[in-house]
C-alpha cells in the first residue's frame, strides 16, 4: 500500500485537527504527520484512516484514536533513548510513534495473532523495537526498570507490578476503569515508595485482560 500525496494531505489535516484539540508537543505532531496510519488498518477501513477515530484491527481489538495516541504520548514526555514499555502492541501504530520519538521500545501483546502480525509488519515499515508475547499487566520484569510505561488497554485498577518496574523519576500513563469509559491516569514515581497520581479526562479503551496469555 503506497503512501500517496492524498494520504499525506489527509495527515496534515489530521495534525491540524489534533492541534485544535490541544496537542502541543511538536515532535508528537510530527510523528502523526509522518506515520502512514492507513498501512496499519485492514483494507476495509483504509478510507477512514485519517479520521480521528478508533478502528478494528482483528482479534476483537482496535487501533487507538489518533487523539488518544497523541495525548498519551504527550503526557509521557518522551526523551531520546529512554526505555519505554508499551502494554498492548495491537496494530503497532502507537509503538511506531514512540520509536519515531527515538525511544527504545519494549512492547507486549497478549493476543498471539496480533503479536505475530505486528512483529512482522512494523519492521517492514522501518520501525524496530522489542516485541513480546504475554500478559503486560505483569510488565516485563526481566527488562525493568523503565523510564516510561504506557498502557493502551483499560485496566480495572492501577497495575502495581508496573509501578514497581518504573524508575524513580519515571512516568506511567494508563487508562483506568472497568466500565465503558476509562480515566487517564498519570503516575509519577517520586521515590521507591511514593507516587504522585493525577487524572486527565475520560477515554474509551478495549479492556485489559490479565488472566491468560493467548486470548485467541
Ligand atoms: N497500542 C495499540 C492499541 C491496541 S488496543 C495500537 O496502537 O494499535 C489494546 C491492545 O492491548 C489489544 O491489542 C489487546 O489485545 C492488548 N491487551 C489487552 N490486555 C493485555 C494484556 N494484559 N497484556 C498485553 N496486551 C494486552
Amino acid at each position: 500500500m503506497k503512501d500517496t500525496f492524498r494520504h499525506k494531505g489527509l495527515r496534515k489535516i489530521l495534525v491540524d485537527n489534533l492541534r485544535e484539540k490541544g496537542i502541543r508537543n511538536e515532535k508528537v505532531l510530527e510523528m502523526i504527520n509522518q506515520i502512514p496510519r492507513h498501512q496499519f488498518l485492514d483494507n476495509a477501513f483504509i478510507q477512514f484512516a485519517y479520521q480521528d477515530k478508533a478502528f478494528p484491527i482483528g482479534s476483537g481489538q482496535t487501533i487507538s484514536q489518533p487523539y488518544t495516541v497523541a495525548f498519551q504520548t504527550q503526557l509521557l514526555e518522551i526523551n531520546p533513548y529512554e526505555k519505554v514499555l508499551e502494554v498492548g502492541t495491537g496494530s503497532g501504530y502507537q509503538s511506531a510513534v514512540l520509536i519515531g520519538m527515538e525511544a527504545n521500545v519494549y512492547t507486549i501483546e497478549r493476543q498471539k495473532d496480533l503479536f505475530k502480525k505486528t512483529k512482522d509488519f512494523l519492521p517492514q515499515l522501518g520501525y524496530n523495537c522489542n516485541f513480546y508475547y504475554g500478559d503486560g499487566y505483569k510488565g516485563l520484569s526481566k527488562f525493568a526498570p523503565f523510564d516510561k510505561i504506557i498502557v493502551t488497554c483499560g485496566a480495572p485498577k492501577i497495575p502495581e507490578d508496573l509501578i514497581l518496574q518504573l524508575k524513580v523519576g519515571g512516568r506511567m500513563v494508563a487508562p483506568i476503569g472497568s466500565g465503558d469509559v476509562q480515566v487517564m491516569h498519570l503516575i509519577e514515581k517520586m521515590s521507591e515508595t511514593e507516587s504522585r497520581i493525577t487524572t486527565h479526562g475520560e477515554f474509551v479503551f478495549v479492556p485489559m485482560l490479565n488472566n491468560k496469555n493467548n486470548g485467541n
